[in-house]
């Protein structure tokens, strides 16, 4: 895939500026903030109360900016880092070691991910009511594509909500449900085809004829938004809430899409880095047969794994993360590293829990909840499978070797 094809991520470049040892005092410095003051907020037995995550996340926000750490891709006179894709790859590690992490430097989804899609799509008026509010923390959103069947899940071309032309804007109908961070949201990002196809829309959650059925409960801990169920019902927004080019919606979700998933792959590697490390500590101190589980053989390929895992998983990140500043197409690479960090993460937990034994399972230590926040990835953002099956189409109808 060479530089400038369709279906680019044509996110805003950010040059570095900082030096090496800049760089390094900044990732020891977000690393100590995560060690003294996230990981020890994390409050187990509270992990499926979203006021408290919300309100304990606030208070770790005013802390990383009192420390001078903030949100990783944002422009400086934003309030953000202005980090290169690459200087991202340690930064969401070590944000994404602890759950309340990422939530505390606000480079959680959907914000980020929403972030990223307005930064590049929104017109002057979107930006002053929709993108600085987000940015700033003042208004959260959310993003609703998926539908119930018949509507869109992997397949974009079952798109069914629609959206109808009036004289003064657009009414929209439809059903979605899964939408992250809904249930605290200020405003939609909804997506819905008009007579050009899939196009995007800004609705406010306030508007008339836009409905919270329910939140569906998830597997997921440490949630503040929820996933909820909605109904849009004639319901009309003005001819400014399109957002970008009526009919290029996939394109734009494409665009969201990709910097999303190299943020989770970079979140997920500091979560399962964590989790084996817990493991190799238990390995440690837990006797059986005499001997340290540490000096099983088999305990000991469970590590060497993960350690393996971990280490393809970083380069993989890596490598995306250099194409995309040096301004190269990453749709086939992106979908091979989400295939390949998602379950890879998930083994390294997977692994994790199984040295542990039954306090592993337990919600005694966070290993169990590692395991249920990293098991969606491998859905959602696009299917294990459906990626597949894009790498094998491009391999072999574009003749790349491999
Ligand atoms: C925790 C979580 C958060 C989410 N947040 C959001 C959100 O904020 N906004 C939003 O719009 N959506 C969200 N989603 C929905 C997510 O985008 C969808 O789950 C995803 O697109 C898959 O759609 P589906 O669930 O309808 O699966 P389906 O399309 O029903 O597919 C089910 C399974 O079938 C297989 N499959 C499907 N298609 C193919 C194929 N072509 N080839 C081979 N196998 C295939 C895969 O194994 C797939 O997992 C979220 C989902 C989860 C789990």
């Amino acid at each position: 895939m060479g530089k400038g094809s369709e279906g680019d991520l044509k996110m805003r470049h950010l040059a570095s500026t900082r030096s090496p040892d800049e760089y390094t005092a900044l990732i020891d410095n977000l690393k100590d903030f995560i060690d003294s003051e996230v990981i020890p907020r994390e409050n187990l037995s509270a992990a499926h109360d979203g006021a408290e995550v919300r309100r304990t996340a606030q208070e770790l926000n005013a802390l990383a900016l009192a420390r001078g750490l903030g949100a990783p891709r944002t422009r400086r006179e934003d309030g953000g880092m202005a980090l290169t894709w690459t200087e991202c790859c340690a930064y969401l590690e070590q944000a994404g070691r602890s759950f309340l992490g990422p939530l505390a430097l606000r480079c959680a989804p959907p914000t980020q991910p929403d972030v990223f899609a307005l930064e590049s799509l929104a017109s002057p008026i979107q930006r002053e009511r929709y993108l600085l509010p987000l940015l700033s923390g003042e208004r959260a959103s959310c993003f609703a594509m998926t539908e119930p069947a018949p509507g869109v899940g992997s397949d974009p071309r079952m798109l069914a909500t629609t959206a109808r032309r009036t004289s003064n804007g657009w009414v929209i109908n439809g059903h979605k449900w899964f939408i992250s961070g809904a249930m605290r949201a200020d405003f939609a990002i909804v997506v819905a085809k008009t007579d050009a196809g899939p196009s995007w829309f800004l609705v406010d959650m306030d508007t008339p004829g836009f409905r919270i059925v329910r939140d569906i409960p998830t597997m997921e801990p440490f949630d503040i938004g929820g996933h909820a169920e909605i109904l849009l019902e004639e319901c009309a927004v003005p001819a400014e809430a399109l957002i970008g080019e009526e009919g290029k919606g996939l394109a734009h979700s494409q665009l969201r899409l990709e910097g999303a998933r190299l943020f989770h792959c970079m979140r997920y590697i500091g979560l399962a880095s964590r989790a084996m490390s817990i493991a190799q500590d238990y390995a440690l101190r837990r006797e059986s047969q005499g001997t340290k589980l540490a000096d099983h053989q088999m305990v000991q390929a469970m590590v060497a794994d993960a350690h393996i895992q971990l280490y393809a998983a970083r380069h993989i990140v890596l490598d995306v993360a250099r194409r995309l500043d040096e301004g190269e197409s990453i749709r086939h690479h992106s979908s091979m590293a989400k295939v390949f960090v998602s379950e890879a993460v998930y083994k390294v937990a997977d692994s994790a829990v199984q040295i542990c034994g039954a306090l592993g399972i337990s919600e005694d230590i966070p290993l169990s909840m590692i395991l249920r926040m990293l098991r969606p990835f491998r859905i959602y953002d696009g299917a294990s499978e459906v990626h597949r099956a894009a790498i094998a189409r491009r391999a072999l109808h574009h003749g790349l070797t491999p």
